[in-house]
């Protein structure tokens, strides 16, 4: 692998040349991972605070690694960006949750699942139209059933285009929310541009928002923004009640994190709703 350019690999480098071959196995194991079946989503409550309903499910993938075990998405998630993987890996994660979507719906579970779009994924020309097949393969789930959550930063970098998709997404009746608010450097232009549904506060403001004024503030202005610009908002990370408590104090109702209930396998979701609810 001698090339020129921005992935110079130097000739006299014989240890770089073996991290990038490295990687190109880890990606093929990923991808054959994705074609056997060994991935799976796990879901996390998202909640109303103040009157405790059950809102919907955040999927959060994970792979069930045959010798390593059950694999976060960070461990991950980092070999398919700028590959081809992110498509297939987003095109399987959409899939599952409608799959998973009808099966909770036999069981007379009927709440939104909102999964999360990598910016490539979204990028991607094909993705309305192969949304709308997967949507049409699956015509019992109606559209509001199905929430997108994008992250600001690099999913923007071509606004127009983000734009253009979400429009779409909308238009079919699928909600939008923008993900990890506040931890990209431009998501007040964002917020002005796109005409998303709902802000996510990134969890890293709420952990500490009891203890450190800056980010008590950023979590503030983000609540005001969210009023001021119309839009649901929900925040990351709520651990404790203390935090369930400051943000509903503040106005912020919607919520998740694991005080309410980590992400959990698809099998432990009805009994976890009948005991939530009791
Ligand atoms: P995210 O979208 O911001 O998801 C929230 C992450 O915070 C999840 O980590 C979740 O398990 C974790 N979390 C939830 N509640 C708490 C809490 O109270 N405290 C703390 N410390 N953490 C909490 P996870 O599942 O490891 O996912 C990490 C990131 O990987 C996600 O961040 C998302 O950006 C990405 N990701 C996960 N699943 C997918 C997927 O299917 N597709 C894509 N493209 N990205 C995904
Ligand atoms: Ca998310
Ligand atoms: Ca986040
Ligand atoms: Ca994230």
């Amino acid at each position: 692998a001698k090339q020129n350019g921005r992935n110079t690999v130097s000739r006299f480098d014989p240890g770089q040349d073996r991290l990038v071959q490295q990687r190109q196995v880890k990606r093929r194991r990923f991808a054959r991972a994705i074609e056997n079946g060994e991935l799976i989503l796990h879901y996390q409550p998202q909640i109303d605070m103040a009157t405790a309903e059950v809102i919907g499910f955040e999927a959060l993938v994970r792979w069930k690694h045959p010798k390593e075990g059950l694999k976060a998405p960070d461990s991950f998630l980092p070999l398919t960006e700028g590959t081809q993987l992110e498509t297939s890996l987003g095109e399987w994660v959409l899939r599952q949750a409608l799959t998973q979507l009808g099966c909770w719906q036999q069981q007379g579970l009927v709440l939104p699942v909102s999964v999360n779009i990598s910016p490539s994924h979204l990028l991607n020309p094909d993705f309305v139209p192969r949304l709308e097949g997967l949507l049409a393969a699956n015509p019992w789930i109606t559209t509001d059933r199905l929430k997108l959550e994008v992250v600001e930063t690099a999913a923007m970098h071509d606004i127009k285009a983000a734009l253009d998709t979400i429009d779409r997404c909308q238009a079919m009746g699928i909600e939008v929310a923008i993900d990890d608010f506040g931890t990209g450097f431009s998501s007040l232009t964002y917020l002005r541009q796109l005409p998303v549904d709902m802000i996510k506060i990134d969890k890293s403001f709420v952990r500490d928002m009891l203890t450190d004024p800056s980010d008590l503030a950023i979590v503030e202005s983000v609540i005001y923004m969210a009023r001021r610009f119309d839009r649901a908002l929900l925040a990351e990370g709520v651990e404790t009640l203390e935090h369930a408590d400051a943000l509903l104090g503040r106005g912020c109702r919607l919520a998740q994190g694991y005080g309410i209930a980590r992400p959990m396998a698809p099998e432990a979701v009805v009994e976890w709703l009948q005991r939530w609810r009791e």
